[in-house]
């Protein structure tokens, strides 16, 4: 029985993640993402309008042509958490393959979430949703068993898969960081990654996005005390208060809307994204908001919320928006041009909570926005923020504990793999016999 590695998508860029694992005759796929910068998506966009295959020339989607050519029998589509680059291409590309998509209770609602969405579009997905948690296993054929081991990431119930196969346990670590106080959820079930460790890793596929950074990643609770710091060490009490964080950061989501109860504000989430990844997160019980928390929609829902916070004064709100990375039709972009009942005036703070995702279009947007703020006289507040990506410390002790034969970096291109292949050299793996520099449509045959 062979086993192969097949990167479909993630290795040549950073989004669009998908890898097949071929166990004989048999297949496994590993996430089906979309790259977020090649059509213009922010987290309110849908992208019924066009084909897999325009989205496929567009790079935007992977190319999964290889599976159909190698005739593979896939007995599951495994989804490890539910950020848009590794699930947002399933709408397009899981329908074509009988099998079972497979996540977390969290991210099972996210992909049900779009599949209604998708019965309106005329789209459906013919695909079983099946329930993993983290700590539990499953059977997928006589041969292969799927695994979920507790991680953390910047979204809840993220999951690193561990396949088991006759020749040993295939370790999927997209994507993670090593947080030990993170402010939802449990640490990272290091016994367990241990244990997978001690069993025989054969392969380890892991993101690299932060191998090249000599440092270990800030826990969550740090950026909980940075926003705390933010929004009780400035004069703020007569001004108005926007925080712009991710939607599906629920941890952070968390932080804000329990600062803004402390500060006696009513906190107020607003846009359609705010509204789905919140609301799941309450239904699967990985949040309960305080009392005086107000979910709200986008379009005409936050428009009326706007102009009753208007009417009641803005220093008794708090308004948690989406559009920190400046995107031009998101709320906050909006706001700062003018284009709402709530009015951009002087002092009013506006606290960025997320670094600036870095392309050119983010970059670009995110100066516009700033700028607009700024000449409105809004004091801009940033850097409350940790990434959810592991640095070179916690890929240090990943390494450690799972100790692979193989490795392959992945969530990269080749130039960022490298800062991966740097670090595993120094712990003695070897380039190209151990270490597997891989892109997109590239097979590859584990000697085990
Ligand atoms: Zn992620």
């Amino acid at each position: 029985m062979d086993i192969e590695v097949i990167p479909l998508g993630g290795y040549n860029e950073v989004g669009r993640n998908m890898t097949v694992i071929r166990v004989g005759g048999e297949a496994v796929i590993f996430d089906m993402g979309i790259r977020l910068d090649r059509i213009i998506i922010h987290e309110d966009a849908v992208m019924e309008k066009l084909s897999a295959e325009e989205l496929q020339r567009m790079g935007a989607i992977p190319n999964d042509e290889p599976i159909a050519s190698l005739g593979l029998k896939v007995k599951a589509i495994v989804v490890g958490h539910g950020h848009l680059d590794h699930m947002g291409a399933l709408f397009k590309l899981a329908g074509k393959y009988k099998c079972p998509i497979i996540a977390t209770p969290f991210t099972i609602e996210l992909v049900k979430d779009e599949l209604n969405m998708g019965k309106g579009r005329g789209q459906r997905l013919p695909n079983q949703l099946i329930v993993l948690k983290t700590g539990q296993t499953m059977e997928l054929s006589k041969d292969l068993k799927l695994e979920f081991v507790r991680i953390t990431h910047s979204i809840v119930q993220s999951a690193i898969a561990a396949l088991h196969t006759p020749k040993g346990v295939i370790v999927y670590a997209n994507d993670f960081k090593l947080d030990n106080t993170p402010v939802i959820g449990g640490k990272p079930d290091y016994e367990r990654l241990r244990g997978l460790g001690e069993e025989g890793v054969i392969a380890l596929i892991s993101e690299c996005l932060g191998a090249g950074e000599e440092t270990k990643t800030s826990s969550e609770t740090i950026a909980r005390d940075m926003l705390r710091d933010h929004l009780f060490g400035l004069e703020n009490e007569r001004h108005g208060i926007i925080v712009s964080t991710f939607s599906s950061h629920t941890a952070r989501i968390k932080s804000v809307c329990e600062f803004g109860a402390e500060m006696g504000r009513k906190v107020v989430l607003l846009g359609r994204s705010m509204e789905k990844y919140t609301d799941i997160a309450v239904r699967v019980g990985e949040l309960k908001l305080p009392k005086d928390v107000e979910l709200v929609g986008g379009g005409r829902d936050s428009e009326a919320a706007l102009r009753r916070i208007m009417r009641d004064g803005k220093d008794k709100y708090l308004v948690v928006a989406t559009g920190h990375q400046g995107e031009p039709d998101a709320l906050l972009s909006r706001i700062a041009r003018g284009e709402t009942a709530y009015p951009v005036e002087k002092d009013d703070h506006v606290i960025f909570s997320a670094g600036v995702i870095p392309n050119p279009l983010n970059v670009a947007n995110r100066y516009v926005l700033e700028s607009k703020l700024r000449m409105q006289g809004a004091r801009i507040i940033k850097g409350a923020h940790v990434s959810g990506h592991a640095s070179r410390e916690e890929h240090r002790e990943m390494l450690a504990m799972l100790s692979p034969a193989n490795i392959y970096p992945s969530h990269g291109p080749i130039s960022m793999q490298g800062n991966y292949v740097d670090l595993a050299e120094a712990h003695g793996w070897k380039l190209n016999s151990q270490i597997h520099v891989s892109q997109n449509g590239i097979h590859h045959t584990l000697k085990v």
